[in-house]
């Protein structure tokens, strides 16, 4: 062994246990390991894999002061960042892609796919700032990037190309966001055209609007079936599925878990874009989906970050168990079973998402772990614990001391 991490609590285990790690991966889960070489006792706290970001924006986080937010609504949103996109270089993308990605990682997010614009407007300058970061933080991170059109494809002549030579140059996912195309259904099919080309995984943004007219998740769900892609296709967002009835919404559901689509929601983005169309200034809606809802019948859901202080989220701390706890409040979840699955929408959801082998806390998987001031993931979501370490395959990463009290005298 090199190292054993000492009466470590386990998810849906009472007694804690020892975890030892060999060559970067998980050797032995068991009692009363004999520890002749390193060894930390965590006191019974929580252990899990790492947090899994599914969905972020590092090539346009942290530019807030580039920005106005007048509106405070999508479109300003997208046009203010359009705005600030034009004057990216890839050193300055790298410069805020590195504070942003440093904060996950101290986080204890151990993987991520971040979703990365190109266009004729910035060309492929965000990838080149962004793509060295997934060999140089290796040691942190399983870092993927998911390259998109934010500013449409079909009627943004220029960018079909850019897309593909992202593909080319490693991207290992492609997405869409259809709402800002001429032809939102002719950009979704270009899309599943190119995931089959270069044999990668979809992840769109999907249904991002205030009303639930002009949907377009059955069509990408059609799709997904003609292709064969079930498993393979994430849509997010999707605000306008607040806006469904019950049994509309519950339809939908059904149609997500037999179609094999899995939805990310983001809580912090919805609630900050969403609700700005209401005519009156009391009782606005707040567009988060429930996912915990969609769970129930069947559909793989992740909770995610989103974008880091811009105007589309002019928050972010990149914490995923902030997020939980923000989607758990806003979504009214008060079952310990609920908020249990708010915990598992940050790590193995994600993990199934992203189709990751090798996760979770297991003899054989990778040793990417964090341990939480802790000792049921419930109540990490519900009292927000801090991350006092993080492994990536067996190495420390991140320590944190436990806050603690200096009393008088
Ligand atoms: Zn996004």
């Amino acid at each position: 062994m090199d190292l054993i991490l000492k009466n470590a609590r386990l998810i849906d285990q009472a007694a804690p246990t020892d975890i030892g790690i060999t060559n970067g991966a998980i050797a032995a889960v068991e009692k009363n390991l004999a520890a002749d070489t390193r060894s930390i006792d965590l006191g019974g706290r929580l252990v899990c894999s790492g947090f899994i970001e599914t969905h972020i924006h590092l090539d346009k986080s942290c530019i807030l002061d580039r920005c106005e937010s007048k509106r405070g609504d999508l479109e300003e949103a997208i046009s203010e960042g359009a705005k600030a996109k034009a004057a990216f270089t890839p050193e300055d993308v790298r410069a805020r892609a590195i504070g942003t990605l440093e904060k996950a990682i101290l986080q204890g997010t151990t993987h991520m796919r971040t979703h990365l614009e190109v266009d004729p407007g910035v060309g492929l300058r965000s990838l080149e700032g962004v793509l060295p970061l997934i060999k140089e933080y290796a040691w942190a991170i399983d870092l993927q990037i998911c390259v998109f059109p934010q500013e449409g494809l079909l009627n943004n002549p220029g960018t079909d190309e850019l897309m593909v030579a992202a593909l080319e140059r490693g991207c290992r996912a492609v997405g869409a966001a259809p709402y800002t195309d001429s032809n939102p259904h002719g950009q979704i099919d270009r899309v599943f055209e190119m995931a089959r080309q270069f044999d990668v995984d979809i992840d769109m943004h999907l249904d991002f609007g205030p009303t639930p007219d002009n949907m377009d998740v059955e069509h990408v769900c059609r799709r997904t079936d003609e292709h064969k892609y079930g498993g393979r296709v994430a849509i997010g967002h999707v605000t306008k599925a607040t806006g469904l009835s019950m049994p509309a919404f519950d339809a939908m559901a059904k149609r997500l878990a037999d179609a094999g689509v899995a939805l990310t929601v983001l809580p912090s983005t919805d609630l900050y874009l969403m609700g700005r169309h209401h005519t009156q200034d009391h009782n606005v809606p707040r567009g988060v989906v429930p996912a915990h809802k969609l769970l129930h019948h069947g559909v793989n859901c992740s909770l995610s970050s989103n974008n880091v202080l811009n105007p589309f989220t002019p928050f972010g701390d990149c914490s995923l168990i902030r997020i939980a706890n923000l989607y758990a409040n806003i979504a009214q979840v008060g079952k310990q079973a609920d908020m249990k699955a708010c915990f598992d929408m940050v790590t193995r959801r994600p993990a199934k998402l992203m189709r990751l082998t090798q996760y979770g806390v297991a003899v054989g998987n990778a040793a990417d772990l964090v341990v939480l001031d802790a000792t049921e993931p419930e109540m990490a979501v519900a009292e927000l614990n801090p991350v006092l370490y993080a492994f990536k395959r067996g190495r420390m990463t991140v320590s944190r001391e436990p806050a603690r009290l200096h009393r008088p005298g």
